[in-house]
């Protein structure tokens, strides 16, 4: 295969076992501070998927909490093709305390009682929401919590 540009398109997305949390990259800046760049995926690629007001409502609510348990987070952003999200942290090279960082967030989503942010002023698309689908999906990743460390099938 060509190497691409794009770091997930050189990615076997057969090859993988989802759910897994994988350091897709790092950037270091000219003064040194680096970002790294996280694949949080949920959903096993090809197989299965987010449906979009319950992965909307996850990203709100996720976006939102992790902030509350770290002030290096970047961005947390869905991926198009719907089985995961990319997390991005600064200064950060801790492994162990992303995964840690993710479940205190995940738990937070399962005890939420609204998704924040879910009105036509503070979103894009405020009637493509579902709490109840996004607590779904975090209670699913926190069950396979210690699978998250195996990204490849073995
Ligand atoms: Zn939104």
């Amino acid at each position: 295969m060509v190497k691409m540009n794009v770091e997930s398109f050189n990615l076997d997305h057969t090859k993988v076992a989802a759910p897994f949390v994988r350091l897709a990259g790092t950037k270091q800046g000219s003064h040194g501070d680096v970002v790294y760049k996280y694949d949080v995926r949920f959903k096993q690629p090809n197989k299965e998927h987010m449906e979009m007001p319950a992965l909307h409502s996850i990203e709100h609510l996720m976006a939102e909490n992790i902030r509350n348990h770290s002030d290096q987070v970047v961005d947390l952003s869905p991926m198009g093709c719907q089985t995961g999200f990319y997390l991005s942290v600064i200064n950060h090279d801790d492994y162990e305390d992303i995964l840690v960082i993710l479940e205190k967030t995940l738990q937070d989503v399962v005890v939420a009682t609204e998704v924040p942010a879910c009105n036509e002023v503070q979103c894009g698309w405020a009637a493509s929401h579902s709490l109840e689908g996004a607590q779904q999906l975090a209670k699913e990743m926190l069950a396979k919590k210690d699978e998250w460390r195996q990204v490849f099938a073995e």
